[in-house]
């Protein structure tokens, strides 16, 4: 009898074992960048809060992963300050943190889609290969493909995660502006971000 019981023991702990949790889910935090009294880069009617805070809720709409959690800092008009978002980061604990930005220049013709992570932040490697991933996917032929560039920004750095700041296109160029902006090109930006993280 003592024998069947640690026999039975033994199995409930090698299928203890060998099964994930099912509730173990990969935690993405979406930081839609900017809100409130803070705009952003803007241009006309177009401004940085307004994009970055679109494309989030789609990208949280979208997901349908079972696998994939995504998490907003902000699904409203509100401002965080940055020391803010940090916390709720880390208090979080993201498997990734990507924060959703979209670039100004004075070249009107400086175009495309690019990315930033910090060698300061101890998911450095991992950080590099989501940012490679991301801009990979997202861009196409609306949207150039740019470089990964290495930045000592202040969310990037605090974040005790893998972190990538993605610059989704330039405002300032036309083309970027009018995809950007597009009913269309917010769903195709989320869906690809969405398509990229079930991996
Ligand atoms: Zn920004």
């Amino acid at each position: 009898m003592k024998n069947k019981i640690k026999f039975l023991g033994m199995i409930v702990l090698i299928l203890s074992f060998s099964f994930k949790p099912i509730n173990e889910k990969r935690r993405i935090v979406i930081d839609a960048a900017h809100g409130g009294k803070d705009y952003g880069a803007t241009i006309g009617d177009a401004s940085e809060k307004k994009i970055v805070e679109s494309i989030s809720m789609k990208i949280k709409e979208m997901n349908k992963s079972s696998d994939v959690e995504i998490v907003l800092l902000r699904d409203d008009d509100k401002f965080i300050e940055l020391n803010e978002r940090v916390e709720k980061i880390n208090t979080l604990n993201p498997d990734l943190l990507i924060s959703l930005h979209v670039n100004i220049s004075k070249d009107i013709n400086t175009n495309g889609v690019q990315a930033s992570v910090c060698k300061e932040n101890n998911f450095y490697n991992a950080s590099l290969i989501n940012a490679n991933s991301l801009v990979n996917v997202i861009s196409n032929e609306s949207l150039v493909k740019r470089k990964v560039i290495d930045a000592n920004l202040f969310v990037l750095k605090n974040s005790k995660c893998p972190a990538v700041l993605l610059e989704l296109g330039f405002i300032s160029n036309e083309k970027d502006k009018n995809y950007l902006t597009s009913e269309a090109g917010q769903n195709e930006i989320a869906g690809k971000i969405v398509e990229c993280l079930k991996n």
